[in-house]
């Protein structure tokens, strides 16, 4: 079992939320835990958010918003959680830097990836948010970027309500099995889908690997940490 150095923790918006909009302080507690666990076993990582707890461009365009001003609002959206996640971190003890991708100088650092890397090297926790700033992207896509330019290992995509990469949909085929791993090749073939196109792209053209995995039971995001084979693994 080989541990990882660095890696990028990407949490969707919907693991803040705990099923509902807005922020569950509960729920990101039990998160700020297991990310403290990580960095207290002196794993450098970084945390990208995403924010579907609280807006989806996509979704606000269907009612009615434009969709660039939706976008904008999905990222504002995001910084919420990251701000809740960093103040639980922080109540454990665990120095945090926020950087965002909308500068927004009194509540976070804009993203300098080369200071990002620094933070890391002094046992921070640096948590992205914002995306990447632009519209019409996802914090999927953000993650795979931000892991490349960092220099991270490994992405780990922590899921609410699956555990892995199926055979097929799980809640729609009830034959559909779990796979432990494929490799990029293998998932576009059999149209499985891992990440959005964009994120799975960058990450098969420059051989990042992603393990998916459920954040259920706690301790699953130090158990992939250290190279223990929980979820799936989608390698080059
Ligand atoms: N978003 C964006 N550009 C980015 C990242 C996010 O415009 O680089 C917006 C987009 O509207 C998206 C929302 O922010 O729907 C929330 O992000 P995402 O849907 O990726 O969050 P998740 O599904 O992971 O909770």
């Amino acid at each position: 079992m080989t541990g990882y150095k660095r890696v990028l923790l990407k949490l969707s918006g919907e693991v803040f939320g705990g099923g509902s909009v807005g922020v569950d302080p509960d729920v990101v507690q039990a998160i700020a835990r297991e990310i403290a666990s990580v960095a207290q076993a002196g794993v450098q990582i970084a945390v990208v958010t995403g924010g579907g707890n609280f807006f989806r461009g996509a979704e606000l365009q269907q009612r009615g918003i434009d969709r660039v001003r939706a976008d904008y609002m999905g990222m504002l959206g995001i910084v919420m959680n990251c701000l809740a996640l960093q103040d639980f971190l922080e109540k454990l003890d665990v120095e945090t830097r926020v950087q965002t991708a909308i500068t927004m100088g009194q509540v976070a650092e804009p993203y300098i990836p080369r200071r990002a890397i620094r933070h890391m090297e002094k046992g921070r926790v640096v948590i992205f948010g914002a995306g990447m700033g632009m519209p019409f992207f996802s914090t999927d896509t953000v993650a795979a970027q931000r892991a490349l330019e960092i220099k991270a290992e490994v992405v780990l995509m922590g899921k609410n309500g699956v555990d892995g990469v199926y055979t097929a949909d799980p809640k729609i085929d009830p034959t559909a099995t779990k796979l432990e791993s494929l490799t990029f090749q293998d998932a576009l073939q059999r149209g499985l889908r891992v990440a959005d196109a964009t994120a799975f792209a960058l990450c098969m053209e420059n051989k990042m690997p992603m393990i998916v995995f459920g954040m259920e039971p706690e301790g699953n995001i130090l158990r992939a940490v250290q190279g223990e084979r929980i979820g799936t693994l989608v390698s080059a």
